[in-house]
């Protein structure tokens, strides 16, 4: 008998993505006699037994810092199954790189967000039916590409934020799009500036089954800004963020709800008591995450930050009077950073440590999609590698710095700088 399967391969890099997009294959009626698998370990097994009974569609969604390990397996599976697979690639790197995941065997390529185009592509395949002309998918090198801004946009409410029926769950993304411009943020270029908010209503739909279901006790929530909640982006709606923060607390069964922590931020200028409060009565987080990026005015007016360093103090301070722990993120090595602005973001770190908070650092990675992303790697010179590291061992400092090192050269030279 055949039986169609959708290999989606599962890492934790692209864990998110993959819940959101499971989430849009398990609610299309058109697919509920397709065998969905999400294996993190043992994929080649998965697709070997899959490829025998039927249509075999592996998909992967691709971030820019793994495309060394998805190029390593797609040429590995090209090898071993040649033509008897489908391979699909979306995320991130798909929707700035189209080229790079056809160049590496990829058969489709999506660009832009998926949980709609996803399941159509699908469709289309599992039914052999020619899947031209969808929207945002791409299958053949050539000149330009549509950029994600150009495609039709998805409205939240109608796609679940995860897959229940296959327990493949994680955070609600309660708010996409960012209408600030950050020169090394690629947000903007995948999801666009207009700011779109999943629904109260929605989110404590989804939560409550995920709580009488999967046996959820804690829930947190994805969002560029978390503090922009319900508005246009620009501005706090302290209403809005209420109902919500009250809305989801009050689920029965739900222990914690965690609000404006790591996976999500919150600019700094955002930050006020009146907000601040407003989550300190429900939210169980400790900490709150704030990128202030820099301890230079000039390095976050280049960036395009649109905050000022004292902004980015204030936020830090009013958290701590709040009751929270501020995390606090800071990139070295941003583009027109010269060493005395590093220096002035060193000693940021000490002053932030100082006064109460934690810092997550970063070295700047030119990411693509970014308006930076042809700018040269950051790098951090011997005085504040020494400087991190002490902080880090005083245990008031977290980051991937070196790591990130390594990444961001590596991303310039596929980028020919
Ligand atoms: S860094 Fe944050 S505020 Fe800036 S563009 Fe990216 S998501 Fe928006």
């Amino acid at each position: 008998m055949t039986k169609n399967t959708l290999v989606f391969r599962a890492h934790s890099s692209s864990r998110y993505s993959v819940a959101a997009l499971l989430g849009a294959i398990e609610i299309d009626e058109r697919l509920t006699n397709l065998d969905v698998k999400a294996p993190i370990n043992d994929y080649q097994d998965v697709i070997s037994n899959s490829i025998r009974h039927g249509v075999c569609i592996v998909a992967y969604s691709v971030m820019s810092t793994q495309t060394h390990r998805v190029q390593h397996e797609v040429s590995v599976l090209r090898q071993e199954y040649g033509k008897q697979l489908i391979l699909v690639g979306g995320g991130p790197h798909a929707s700035a790189r189209p080229r790079d995941l056809l160049n590496w065997g990829f058969d489709y390529v999506i660009i832009g967000e998926g949980e709609r185009t996803f399941p159509d592509l699908v469709h289309r395949l599992v039914t052999r039916d020619d899947p031209a002309g969808i929207e945002g998918v791409v299958s053949n090198i050539r000149e330009n590409y549509p950029r994600p801004k150009d495609l039709s946009q998805i409205k939240l409410d109608n796609y679940p934020p995860f897959a229940i029926e296959m327990n493949v769950v994680g955070p609600i993304e309660v708010t996409r799009g960012c209408p600030f411009s950050c020169k090394f943020c690629c947000t903007p270029y995948l999801t666009g500036g207009r700011v779109r908010h999943r629904s109260i209503e929605n989110v404590l739909y989804w939560v409550d089954r995920a709580v009488r279901e999967r046996g959820f006790r804690r829930t947190w929530f994805l969002s560029p800004n978390a503090l922009c909640y319900g508005g246009h982006g620009r501005s706090v709606e302290l209403d809005k963020l209420e109902r919500l923060v009250r809305g989801v607390s009050g689920i029965n069964g739900l222990e914690e709800v965690y609000f404006g922590a790591f996976p999500s931020e919150v600019r700094p200028e955002f930050v006020s008591k009146k907000a601040l409060e407003i989550l300190r009565q429900y939210v169980a987080n400790k900490t709150i995450q704030i990128g202030v990026q820099s301890g230079s005015d000039k390095v976050l007016e280049i960036s395009n930050r649109h905050h000022t360093v004292a902004e980015g103090i204030n936020g830090v301070q009013v958290a701590l009077e709040c009751g929270f722990i501020p995390h606090v993120d800071i990139i070295f090595g941003l583009p027109g950073e010269r060493e005395d602005d590093l220096r002035a973001s060193i000693d940021l770190c000490y002053e932030l440590v100082d006064m109460g908070a934690k810092v997550h650092g970063h070295v700047f990675m030119p990411l693509p999609g970014s308006a930076f992303e042809n700018m040269p790697p950051g790098r951090l010179d011997e005085e504040s590698r020494k400087h991190l590291g002490e902080l880090s061992r005083k245990g008031v400092l977290t980051g991937s710095w070196a790591q990130q090192e390594i990444l961001a050269d590596e991303l310039a030279q596929k980028n020919d700088i």
